[in-house]
């Protein structure tokens, strides 16, 4: 490769070339039940272009089934959810029905990137091979165009030494940062992290909440998903507290973590502390 190790300290993750502007997301009011289980109620969010969102809550509040909403994996029954003004939910508000062509949801989902709480690396592949999958056979990048992407993606998250490594070779801690890397190759506008540090070893999850931290400079909108308060505190702009599939609180993590006004908040914070 081409790309000099050491630019990963030095620019940061913020080049042009690697990152797409970030898109603003908008859920407007939706809804979702599972049987007679309302999972989401009426969720209303507006993130910005380039915004980091923390989404907290107990186990069970939905955090979880709003981002796959978000990544069109669940269908909402109510309300919508919009990036950059285009449509990406399936249901309007009232009577009237929009329901996205396939194709077109395959397409707006490429804009999405998600990380899972495991990693969920191919298993038979080497790092490289994760890395080129999706932009060769999703993005129709020419194959050198592909490995030259890989390579710099790997070295922005510190693992230049592993492209030829399987999986099981890398700590969790690594297989997160490559699973990072590999859903930074589709140049998403949207990254979703569900609970990225939550099967890891305790001594594992700072490196890879170093590369989130990174990300969060690079105008790519991110949705974490996290019970890393102090993480929470530091990176987002906006900090979302939700239960019982329902926002209750949400605002600046200055305000909602000094003078959360709801009391299930408060018992939250005062239980992950
Ligand atoms: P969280 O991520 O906050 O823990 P989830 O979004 O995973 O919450 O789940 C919210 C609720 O919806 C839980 O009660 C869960 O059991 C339920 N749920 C999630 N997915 C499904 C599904 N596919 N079918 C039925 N119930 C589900
Ligand atoms: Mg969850």
């Amino acid at each position: 490769s081409d790309i000099p190790a050491a630019t990963a300290g030095k620019t940061g993750f913020r080049d042009a070339h690697v990152f797409r502007p970030g898109g603003a997301v908008h859920v407007h009011g939706i809804s979702k039940s599972f049987g007679s289980l309302k999972v989401l109620d009426d969720v209303e969010l507006n993130l910005p272009a380039g915004s980091v969102t923390a989404i907290l809550g107990p186990s069970g509040s939905g955090k979880s089934t709003l981002l796959r909403t978000i990544n069109h994996l669940e269908r909402v029954d109510d309300g919508f959810i919009s990036i950059d003004g285009d449509l990406v939910g399936y249901r309007q508000k009232g009577d009237t029905l929009y329901e996205l062509k396939e194709k077109d949801i395959l397409k707006r989902r490429a804009d999405i990137g998600m990380v899972f709480q495991n990693f969920n690396l191919f298993p038979h592949l080497t790092v490289l091979e994760n890395l080129v999958e999706a932009p060769l056979h999703v993005r129709g990048l020419g194959r050198d165009e592909a490995i030259r992407l890989a390579h710099e993606l790997i070295t922005r998250v510190g693992l230049s030494d592993k492209i030829n490594a399987y999986p099981r070779q890398l700590s969790g801690g690594q297989q997160q940062r490559v699973a990072i890397a590999r859903s930074l190759a589709l140049r998403p506008k949207v990254l979703l992290f569900d609970e990225p540090t939550s099967a890891l070893d305790p001594e594992l999850v700072g490196e890879v909440l170093d590369v989130i931290k990174e990300l969060a400079r690079t105008g790519t909108t991110l949705v974490i998903v996290t019970h890393e308060i102090g993480f929470a505190r530091e990176v987002a702009d906006t900090v979302v507290f939700m239960e019982a599939g329902r926002v209750l609180e949400q605002g600046p993590p200055a305000r909602i973590f000094n003078e959360a006004q709801h009391p299930r908040m408060r018992e939250f914070l005062a239980r992950v502390l």
